[in-house]
């Protein structure tokens, strides 16, 4: 689809990198064509979409490497339309989706029915996620290499970690010869993440089963160790507990000693920067996600990290279910709940300017988190080691796979670079109001929380995905049905 030339004038520009002053940016044919000083571009004479920034930032639109649009097969709590408006509401272009869904992606027509169905009807790019394991049962491993030739990038079990450590290590082995694959792994022993919550205090004083610390750290010890055995990119998913931190800071050691710059990657969601288990006393089933809220330490860890650079992105784990679903008791309802339409406002008033060891949190900080930290992940920009160190798949084998081209968000704003962009307001206070959400995910316990700052105007291959400006409309997808 061919979209109209955009001018987005006098905003501030935030690269990817740093928060500079104001700019002319232009946007033709889909991609970032020229960025000039303010003022040098005249909007009135401008032949195509002229856009105020005035008091706004433009940033680069937001990668999220971890969330569920679950589709196929439970499009009752979110489908890949209402999934992706939700993202595109919330300033991202591109996303990465967990592929338990139902059937499970661990075959590729699956991967192509999730990516063809974005490309009718979605409001941002999504590159889905792969099984390691068939079926997710951790038993066998899944059609890694149709996976691969599908365009899957992000090779996960993800909704829990691969039971068996022969499958995992086999799967780790096979996906190191393929350039640009990283396993993201929700590291946990699964027999030991039975329980609910939190094992501490909070869970004994409500009388319910537990998750210990164990269960994460010793899953984050295997990936950590796997991915230095075999050569295999990692990053460790949605992590909760200050061990886990401390075992990938393990992991940035080893890598440094043995050439392999960029092996070990992580993350970690706004909802463990801010909340602890104490709120599963306050808000009950709303508050249950896995891995579970730990307590006030590991918080204050997981910011630290933040604030010294051993976090290379923040995701938002969203992951819709119906209200039926959550007012279930604690014990039967599902982990999980909605996060794109939130994360950026309440990283802003929660997370922004927290003192930690390592230093007070900036904006910058957050947003390298948001934009180029993850899409250099996912666009396979972080190796620093495949040539030489592992046996590369020759150019003549990788023609076998005819891999599918694929296109996420670059994470920066730059001449040459795609249009993914999100025009931020950045002092706009607002509280959270489940009812308004665009996805179909009603659950947070953040219900009336105050934010700061939030996504006005979202741009992805030149397209209008989302507006909150006047007089500026949102603009359907290539095939407008649902
Ligand atoms: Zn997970």
């Amino acid at each position: 689809m061919k979209h109209r030339d955009i001018l987005i004038h006098g905003a501030q520009v935030f690269d990817g990198t740093q928060i500079g002053g104001p700019a002319d940016v232009h946007v033709s044919g889909g991609m970032i064509t020229a960025i000039a000083p303010a003022g040098s571009i005249d909007p009135n004479t401008f032949d195509g979409l002229a856009v105020s920034g005035e008091g706004l930032l433009l940033s680069p639109g937001f990668t999220d490497l971890h969330c569920h649009l679950r589709d196929p097969g439970q499009t009752w709590k979110e489908d890949i339309r209402t999934g992706t408006a939700a993202a595109a509401a919330g300033g991202y272009t591109t996303v990465v989706c967990m592929p338990n869904t139902d059937p499970p992606v661990d075959r590729g027509p699956v991967a192509d029915y999730i990516r063809d169905r974005a490309a009718r009807v979605g409001y941002c790019r999504v590159s889905p996620s792969g099984c390691l394991s068939l079926n997710r049962r951790g038993e066998a491993l899944a059609d890694l290499a149709a996976l691969y030739s599908a365009g899957v990038r992000i090779y996960t079990d993800d909704g829990s970690d691969t039971l068996r450590s022969d499958v995992f290590m086999h799967a780790f082995e096979f996906l190191s010869m393929l350039p640009g694959s990283r396993a993201l792994i929700h590291t946990e022993v699964v027999e030991l993440a039975r329980g609910v919550m939190h094992e501490g205090l909070v869970s004994a004083m409500l009388g319910q089963g537990g998750i210990d610390y164990l269960s994460e750290d010793l899953g984050t010890a295997r990936t950590v160790l796997m991915a230095i055995q075999t050569g295999m990119a990692v990053q460790v998913t949605h992590m909760a507990s200050r061990g886990a931190l401390e075992l990938v800071r393990f992991g940035k050691l080893r890598e440094q000693q043995e050439g392999m710059p960029g092996l070990v990657t992580c993350d970690v969601t706004h909802n463990h920067l801010i909340l602890t288990d104490r709120a599963i006393e306050k808000y009950g089933t709303q508050a249950k996600i896995n891995p579970p809220l730990r307590e006030e330490r590991d918080r204050q860890a997981l910011l630290c990290g933040i604030a010294d650079g051993t976090i290379d992105a923040l995701v938002t784990d969203h992951a819709p279910h119906t209200v039926d679903e959550k007012s279930q008791e604690l014990k039967l309802a599902p982990f999980g709940f909605s996060g794109f339409e939130t994360s950026f406002g309440l990283l802003g008033k929660h997370v922004v300017g927290s003192s930690t060891a390592a230093g007070e949190i900036t904006l910058e900080q957050v947003l390298r988190l948001m934009t180029s930290g993850p899409a250099d992940i996912l666009n396979g920009r972080r190796e620093g080691w495949r040539r030489g160190r592992i046996p590369q798949m020759t150019t003549e084998a990788m023609r076998d796979f005819l891999p599918r081209p694929v296109q996420f968000s670059g994470g920066r704003i730059a001449a040459g670079e795609v249009a993914d962009l999100v025009l931020l307001d950045t002092q706009a206070s607002w509280q959270v109001d489940p009812k308004q959400f665009t996805s179909k995910g009603k659950n947070t316990p953040f219900t009336g929380w105050d934010c700061r700052g939030r996504a006005m105007l979202t741009i992805c291959g030149g397209r209008v995905t989302h507006s909150r400006m006047d007089g500026i409309e949102r603009e359907e997808a290539a095939d407008g049905t649902a």
